[in-house]
């Protein structure tokens, strides 16, 4: 591990040019508390934000890539908690969070794959995705956002996005060749979604997009409730600028003391590289009784997920300003 932070503060510092002593000790410093942070934990992550992140001069319009070959992203669904069931890939998250009054869907992968992962996934689970009442969409981009068209259409499911990623989707030139989901719900920071018996607690975190949006919900492992924290955006591929990873850093700092005041044990992203979700679940398949729930990692590590992202920005937030 040692190593591998070495060769991430080489590549910071090369990719800046001149950079004076002081530069590099606070560079070195906020590196330090990621690993630190990170742990065994959150490695993908770490990997992922702190070492030679790109530099990112714009947004791209761009449309979607061919599908890749099937093999490359089928995962199979699977019942995660009493009441939340993933219908992701083997890259991405999405989960169906189940009430008294139908379900609560959470992100919606690509469009190539959410007819097959999540309308197949459901019913698989023994679960009628005619019931999916509200979809809720943690940013705009295509890895994400991608079956929420399909869910509207076809079950008439509520879209839920931050105001400026639907503007972003309405400005889009070349993003939706298959068309795109039509103006919904616009979430608030501190809305409440809920239906029947639950209910999913909305955190704006703008950073990744402008309108990322992370959250906090209960699951429950048998009968026992746990708090989730969702986050919603993490890698750096917005406008590498000062004040984008100041709205960054504070969107990650707002989400840990909204994670620590609602004592969430559990933390959830929609990447599998970011917080294990894949082989998670296939540690549970192999639980057994006494044993805890492998996403129970507990609100020490809940908070310093939180930490890693925040102290990784600030490095390239640093290079940024650097010499
Ligand atoms: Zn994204």
């Amino acid at each position: 591990m040692k190593i591998f932070i070495r060769m991430a503060t080489a590549l910071v510092l090369f990719s800046s040019g001149a950079f004076s002593q002081t530069a590099a000790d606070a560079v070195d410093a906020h590196l330090i508390a990621a690993r630190n942070a990170a742990g065994f934990d959150f490695t993908g992550t770490l990997a992922r934000l702190c070492i030679a992140p790109p530099l990112v001069t714009g947004v791209r319009d761009a449309a979607p890539g061919p599908a890749p070959t099937r093999e490359t992203w089928f995962a199979e669904p699977a019942k995660v908690f009493d009441n939340l069931y993933f219908v992701g890939s083997k890259i991405h998250s999405s989960w169906a969070l189940t009430s008294s009054e139908g379900i609560i869907l959470i992100d919606t992968l690509f469009t190539y794959n959410s007819e097959e992962e999540i309308v197949g996934g459901l019913k698989k689970l023994g679960l009628d995705p005619a019931k999916v009442k509200f979809v809720i969409i943690t940013h705009a981009h295509g890895d994400h956002v991608g079956g929420a068209k399909l869910l509207q259409d076809k079950f008439g499911s509520h879209i839920v996005m931050g105001g400026p990623d639907w503007d972003s989707i309405e400005k889009s030139v070349n993003g939706y060749p298959l068309g795109k989901p039509k103006r919904d719900i616009v979430a608030d920071d501190g809305q409440k979604i809920t239906l029947g018996d639950t209910a999913v607690t909305i955190v704006t975190t703008p950073g990744h997009t402008p309108g990322t949006l992370s959250m906090l919900f209960t699951v429950k492992d048998k009968g026992r409730p746990l708090t989730v924290a969702y986050s919603g955006g993490t890698a750096f591929n917005f406008p590498s600028t000062v004040p984008n990873f100041d709205i960054y850093i504070n969107s990650q700092r707002k989400m840990a003391a909204a994670a620590a005041a609602a004592n969430a044990t559990i933390l959830m992203s929609n990447h599998s590289e970011f917080d294990g979700a894949a082989s998670k679940i296939k540690m549970l398949a192999g639980r057994k009784a006494g044993e805890p729930h492998p996403f129970e990692v507990g609100a020490e590590a809940v908070a310093r997920y939180f930490k890693v992202s925040e102290e990784c920005a600030e490095v390239s937030r640093l290079k940024l300003k650097a010499p």
